[in-house]
């Protein structure tokens, strides 16, 4: 097989220290690449673009088809569009798929969480159109679109049945947006009735939802939703098994794929050391998946089990516990890797 490029986003705050502790476990568990690493988010400012995400950046995606990416920071209330909405939005990247699962390990209340969320990345209330109607009064319009929700909802439907998933679950607030969340509904009840009628099919209010996924989260399993329920449903279920530390995600499109992990750039702890890396290494075993090499994303999700299932302080990182260095926790995973 040929040598597979991948395009690197290092990104800002933790997310250089996270990424290269990823890449120095791709690289001992024999993940041969060629990696193109370019800027975005406040970096790609400090390196002198005029934009956030420079051109650059985007067409080595469009290049290379798959990419690796740390957080950034979008600066607030200089006029920059967030980057990862662009990024979403300019590369198609439609599907935001968060496999959130209890670790062996890492206790938290909870036991046996296995969900995916599956979010709609492209419009909803992240479409930035917002107005001053007269001063004191601002809007901002939520769009949702029949293309975009039947293709969200084609895509979790697809997800459950390959991944031998038992259900998949709608959040909505359609009592409210009848017909913006409205739409939405129609569209998975339509992919459900015409496509998918053997998977089980449920509709839950959010907030009802939300009250659910605390009381037993082992009671839901594909969750499919909108943007901005996505992002803060996303939060909410990484809380239920240790953290923003360690819960993967992928942004997937018809044509690319960007790997990043769930969490933001976190620049209360960045350039300490003290991040943890396994979200991002998860995102990576997302991505090896996704690209045929099986046998090495196996390989580094067996090592990094072994390494949490073990509990020493002195291999995990602050946020589960323990002491150990972002580099040290990476560190860890390698001599685990078999
Ligand atoms: P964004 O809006 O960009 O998603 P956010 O507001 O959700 O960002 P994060 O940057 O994700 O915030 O950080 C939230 C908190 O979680 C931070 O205080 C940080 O300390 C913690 N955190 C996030 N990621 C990690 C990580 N990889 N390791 C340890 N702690 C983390």
């Amino acid at each position: 097989m040929s040598k597979p490029t991948i395009v690197l986003l290092p990104g800002d705050g933790i997310g250089p220290e996270v990424t290269t502790a990823a890449l120095r476990v791709l690289d001992a568990a024999g993940f041969d690449a060629e990696w193109v690493s370019v800027p975005a988010g406040a970096t790609a400012l400090e390196q002198g673009y005029d934009n956030v995400l420079p051109s650059v950046t985007t067409d080595a995606i469009k290049q290379h088809k798959i990419a690796l990416k740390g957080p950034v920071t979008t600066p607030v209330g200089k006029g920059f569009k967030s980057v990862n909405v662009q990024l979403r939005q300019k590369l198609g990247l439609y599907a935001a798929v968060r496999p959130v699962r209890s670790l062996n390990g890492v206790k938290t209340r909870y036991e046996n969480v296995d969900m995916v969320i599956v979010r709609e990345n492209t419009e909803g209330l992240y479409t930035g159109i917002e107005n001053e109607i007269v001063p004191g009064v601002v809007t901002s319009l939520k769009v949702a679109t029949r293309d975009a929700c039947m293709r969200i909802s084609r895509y979790a439907f697809a997800y459950a049945q390959t991944r031998h998933r038992k259900k998949v679950t709608v959040f909505h607030k359609a009592n409210i947006m009848k017909l913006t969340d409205g739409l939405f509904l129609d569209c998975a009840r339509q992919v459900y009735e015409e496509e998918h009628p053997d998977c089980t099919y449920e509709e839950v209010i959010i907030d009802a939802g939300c009250m659910k996924l605390v009381q037993d989260p082992t009671k839901l399993d594909v969750l499919l939703m909108e943007n901005l329920y996505g992002d803060l449903v996303s939060d909410l279920c990484a809380g239920l098994v240790g953290g923003l530390g360690v819960v993967p995600g992928s942004n997937i499109g018809k044509d690319y794929a960007v790997f990043e992990a769930v969490h933001g750039s976190a620049p209360d702890i960045a350039g300490k050391q003290i991040a943890n890396p396994l979200a991002v290494i998860m995102s990576s075993v997302m991505m090896l998946n996704h690209i045929g090499q099986e046998t090495i994303a196996e390989k580094i999700k067996d090592a990094y089990n072994v390494v949490l299932a073990e509990q020493k302080p002195e291999t995990l990182t602050r946020d589960l516990g323990g002491s150990a260095t972002t580099d040290g926790f990476a560190d860890a995973v390698i001599r685990r890797l078999r």
